[in-house]
């Protein structure tokens, strides 16, 4: 997608504070953090929204939960703890319309999220 902010980055298009990639998947940290540590993690590949997965999307997606989870190992919060989040659409916040799992941690985390 050739306006996708997301795909720019993947595509070295744009900079960003990339701390991770491989073939499938970049993580990089988000500019307005949430938390001390706030990462994004995202296919190369666009996928807009969650609802526009398709069962082939399967490892893919499974991948993403591994590197948050290698990711969270490498910023030093793995014990401690750390939250994944996908927005999915507007009316769950979603602004990027590019999939990415929010990593965040380093502090507490409340329950329910607003
Ligand atoms: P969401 O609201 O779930 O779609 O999350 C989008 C996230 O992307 C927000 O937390 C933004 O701060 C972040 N973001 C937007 N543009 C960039 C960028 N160029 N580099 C890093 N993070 C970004």
């Amino acid at each position: 997608m050739t306006d996708c902010i997301f795909c720019k980055i993947a595509a070295g298009e744009i900079p960003a504070d990339i701390i991770y990639e491989d073939e499938d998947v970049l993580v990089f940290r988000d500019l307005n953090p949430q938390a001390p540590v706030h990462v994004l993690i995202i296919p190369r590949r666009h996928i807009a929204t969650l609802n526009d997965l398709q069962q082939e999307d399967a490892e893919l997606i499974g991948k993403m939960s591994l590197v948050a989870k290698t990711v969270a190992e490498q910023e030093g919060i793995a014990q401690e703890g750390y939250r994944t989040v996908f927005n999915c659409n507007a009316g769950a916040g979603q602004t990027v319309f590019h999939i990415h799992m929010h990593m965040l941690g380093g502090r507490p985390m409340n329950w329910p999220p607003g």
